[in-house]
């Protein structure tokens, strides 16, 4: 394909590595402005798609760590996730790019385009659809604040169950036992 040099407006092939005229390097700048085009369609292609296991906690809503106490032995410890906010599933965003899981007080920026997908609130799934959750409910939502990271959460307190997230339910435990 012909196209007009930048330069110099000479007609000149887009595979030329530079105008013949000019020296203007012709194909390093049809290879940037494909690259630009590519990415903007990128931008324009991203949908919500609903939702998603969070990814940062494996759609637990909590993640364990070693903690040192004074005396200096270790021992275990759990925080709620801060990026699906204990529920265990973020949303599931498509683009051009593939999948996303995206921190939801992101979500919106990032569908409109103004978020890269290098985002520290934004995890690549790869171009194959998530395929069903790993547990069957999300969590209650413990909201966190901006800046809020490891120890703000739930305390120290172990989870009893594989996932402390959601309540037992339990009818001959009701509240208020009359006894
Ligand atoms: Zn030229
Ligand atoms: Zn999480």
């Amino acid at each position: 394909m012909l196209i007009e040099c930048p330069e110099c407006g000479h007609q000149v092939s887009d595979r030329a590595v530079a105008c013949p005229q000019c020296a203007f390097p012709v194909a390093e700048e049809v290879a940037a402005q494909a690259n630009v085009a590519r990415q903007q369609a990128e931008l324009a292609s991203r949908r919500i798609k609903g939702e998603v296991d969070c990814p940062w906690c494996e759609a637990r809503g909590f993640r364990m760590f070693d903690e040192t106490d004074a005396s200096g032995a270790t021992r275990s410890a759990f925080s709620w996730c801060t990026y699906c906010e204990h529920t265990g599933r973020v949303t599931l965003v498509h683009s051009a790019a593939g999948y996303f899981a995206v921190v939801d007080r992101v979500v919106v920026s990032f569908a409109r385009g103004e978020l890269p997908v290098e985002h520290e609130f934004v995890h690549a799934l790869g171009s194959q659809p998530p395929s069903g959750h790993r547990y069957p409910h999300a969590g209650k939502r413990v909201p966190v604040s901006d800046g809020a990271q490891a120890s703000s959460g739930g305390g120290h307190r172990e989870p009893n169950s594989s996932r402390p997230a959601v309540a037992p339910a339990d009818p001959w435990n009701s509240e208020g036992d009359a006894e």
